[in-house]
């Protein structure tokens, strides 16, 4: 059974580039014969935009999207990222770290791909006192690989590249690292499909599947639509709602933008017979080839 999902964060309207990856992951489940999740990523409620996931759901339902299942919301899913993180810690593979930002910064020496390996310091030394503690996994120097559909093979040493992550952080939230491997996880997921910048997070959710025991999943990370700037369009580089677009032409320009190739005639046909088109047509690997 191949059970997809699409997982906004409510930082504001769906915008182009987001529904390009619900109708990306719509299509590969769908096509399949398979289920398609809705969920809601507002673990870090500092982000949150009011309103803004009761948008995304109104504009997904205007589009024709129809999900399986009732939505799940992580804001609403604490007690399970906390059961995840007393595992970790049971496993010792979980500890706690007082570290300030400018203490990282000071003390590494290696840099990984998103900048300073954390280098250990409240592993080595006692934590400290009366400091809010964030919760860090434990990365070995350790291959993790995985092929994806669409770009292909992709590998990270986990220890040298990424350095002990936070899952926990400071002021108390769930890191989405730890947030999207546990709701995949009780979800059922098995095929994930999203936009490109989520690649690099792929090998450090791998690597917690692999200590929670989790089934590995299949990914497929679809280009990223950029704007004109070549920036990747977001509430920051003031995309577009399309909100007011007519579906049926914008779905059409998402499936062009995936390599689907659809005829012109989808633009001013019914909702209907666009999602027939794009499921019965719909083929992942046009999109390799990119
Ligand atoms: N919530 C993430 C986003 O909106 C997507 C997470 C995922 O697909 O794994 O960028
Ligand atoms: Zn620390």
């Amino acid at each position: 059974m191949v059970i997809g999902r699409f997982a906004p964060s409510p930082t504001g309207p769906l915008h182009f580039g987001s529904l390009v990856a619900a109708v990306a992951s719509y299509c590969d489940a769908k096509s399949q014969g398979g289920q398609w999740l809705l969920r809601i990523e507002d673990v870090d409620t500092t982000r949150r935009v009011e309103g803004a996931s009761d948008d995304i759901i109104r504009t997904l339902q205007r589009y024709g999207f129809e999900w399986d299942g009732e939505i799940v919301y992580q804001s609403q899913r604490s007690e399970y990222y906390e059961q995840a993180l007393t595992r970790l810690r049971n496993l010792g593979l979980a500890y706690p770290c007082t570290c300030s930002r400018k203490e990282i910064a000071d003390s590494s020496t290696q840099q990984g791909i998103e900048g300073a390996i954390y280098p250990g310091t409240c592993l080595q030394h006692p934590i400290k006192p009366n400091t809010s503690i964030a919760w860090r996994l434990k990365t070995p120097a350790k291959r993790i690989s995985f092929e994806d559909r669409i770009v292909g093979w992709q590998q990270h040493n986990i220890g040298q590249d990424i350095g002990d992550f936070v899952i926990k952080r400071a002021d108390g939230l769930f890191s989405y690292q730890l947030a999207v491997v546990v709701d995949d996880a009780m979800q059922g997921i098995t095929h994930v499909v999203r936009g490109a910048d989520l690649l690099q997070s792929t090998t450090r959710q791998i690597y917690l599947q692999q200590c929670l025991g989790y089934a590995p999943l299949l990914y497929a990370h679809i280009p990223l639509v950029l704007n004109n700037q070549g920036q990747k369009l977001s509430k920051q580089t003031l995309a577009a709602s399309i909100a007011d677009m007519s579906p049926a032409e914008t779905i059409y320009q998402a499936l062009c933008f995936l390599h689907q190739s659809p005829p012109d005639t989808i633009k001013n046909a019914t909702l209907n017979t666009v999602w027939h088109w794009a499921i019965s047509n719909w083929k992942i690997n046009r999109l390799a080839r990119v």
